[in-house]
């Protein structure tokens, strides 16, 4: 693989993402890495292996392209494929101890918040959820020598809230916990936790990494390969917790495009967002590009380049005008999921169930890069008619 940093003038990330940092296969001068299928590699004579393979569920060639692109993304200092969005973030936990006390939002992806509130606990992890846009809340939920993680996510499911994250990151080191980052719906377009303050970075790559709805991956990119990420590279080896070298190479192909499909959407996400809180019948719209969205200024310092694709509105007529308005979208696909290049709506109330922080009368929209006009006009008439 080329180094990106061998010229005196870095190079810039929409360059490193369209070339996948400038690998060329040095047997066929292919531009595109071949896909390696191997479970195993061959040891040398004397039964060792310098080529650093062994048994597929440790380390897998495919995966070496998705990794240092991403960890140059992200500027980190290594990162890690999984098989899905899940088996990352699960991973994170499952690398403390018994005993270890987590910080996690009172708003954030819902199968994750399950997972922490239940299976988890069973397995002696203690988590306190918390508004993690209220310093004071988190403040005091921190307790020095004992929280171990602080786990935010921003923009967060599905109200979008902002987290700062530097000040989030000082509050967390300052009572020796590290601090994690879901930054699935901000991608490392849009932000770079690390460089904020962050050790650890999440991301659901079936989302806007890989961005076609084609598969289900996640990743993890750390800032320091310290005793914390061996951990984490021997639980995805011991649970494998590994994507399949089909969707690595899919993976790959799919972040090439990553920052003009990310841009488009914002863009569009932007204008939808103005003219749906102008429209009869929503009666707000949750987007960080709002001026008068809550967590705006923090999400304009931390965020550049955009304030993401995901936002929501609530249905003035409440909640079985909202099901009935995503029942007549065509446009829209009535769909879970987000950060594909088609456009999804989602009733997430009914989703979440019990217990979830989505208003009744809530559409969960992930903008697409579909003409904004043609969105726009779709949930209008959706809206309208009766
Ligand atoms: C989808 C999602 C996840 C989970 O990822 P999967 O790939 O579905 O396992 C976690 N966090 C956020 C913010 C997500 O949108």
């Amino acid at each position: 693989m080329s180094d990106p940093h061998k010229n005196d003038r870095p190079l810039a990330p929409e360059t490193l993402a369209a070339q996948a940092l400038g690998w060329i296969d040095e047997k066929t001068k292919a531009i595109v890495p071949p896909l390696h299928a191997s479970s195993t590699h061959v040891r040398d004579e004397d039964n060792q292996y310098r080529s650093g393979r062994g048994y597929i569920r440790a380390d897998n060639p495919s995966f070496d392209q998705a990794e240092a692109l991403l960890t140059e993304l992200e500027g980190g200092a290594r990162s890690l494929l999984f098989g899905s969005g899940m088996a990352a973030a699960t991973a994170v936990f499952l690398a403390l101890r018994p005993g270890d006390h987590i910080v996690a939002p009172r708003v954030m992806y819902w199968s994750l918040r399950n997972w922490l509130a239940n299976a988890a606990r069973e397995w002696g992890l203690e988590t306190d959820f918390v508004a993690t846009d209220d310093s004071a809340a988190l403040r005091s939920a921190i307790r020095p020598g004992r929280t171990k993680l602080v786990w935010i996510e921003t923009p967060a499911n599905p109200l979008w809230t902002i987290t700062d994250i530097a000040a989030t990151a000082e509050l967390a080191h300052s009572a020796g916990a590290r601090l994690a980052v879901d930054s699935t719906a901000a991608t490392p377009v849009l932000t770079r936790p690390l460089a904020l303050g962050a050790d650890l970075v999440m991301h659901s790559a079936t989302k806007y990494l890989n961005g076609h709805s084609d598969l289900a991956a996640g990743t993890l990119t750390a800032a320091r390969d310290d005793e914390y990420w061996q951990r984490l590279r021997s639980v995805r080896a011991q649970h494998g917790a590994l994507l399949g070298s089909f969707e690595a190479w899919l993976l790959l192909r799919g972040m090439r495009t990553l920052f003009v499909r990310v841009r488009q959407a914002c863009a569009s996400a932007q204008v939808l967002a103005e003219r749906f809180s102008a429209h009869p019948r929503i009666s707000g719209v949750l987007y960080p590009g709002l001026p008068g969205f809550p967590g705006h200024e923090v999400a304009a310092r931390q965020m550049t380049g955009g304030f993401g694709a995901m936002m929501s509105v609530r249905v003035k007529a409440g909640e079985a005008a909202a099901i009935a308005a995503a029942a007549r979208v065509q446009v829209w696909k009535r769909a879970t999921s987000l950060g594909g290049v088609e456009s999804l709506i989602e009733h997430r109330a009914s989703v979440e169930g019990a217990g979830t922080p989505a208003p009744p009368d809530l559409l969960r929209l992930s903008v697409g890069i579909e003409s904004a006009d043609d969105l726009y006009a779709d949930l209008d008439q959706a809206l309208r008619s009766r």
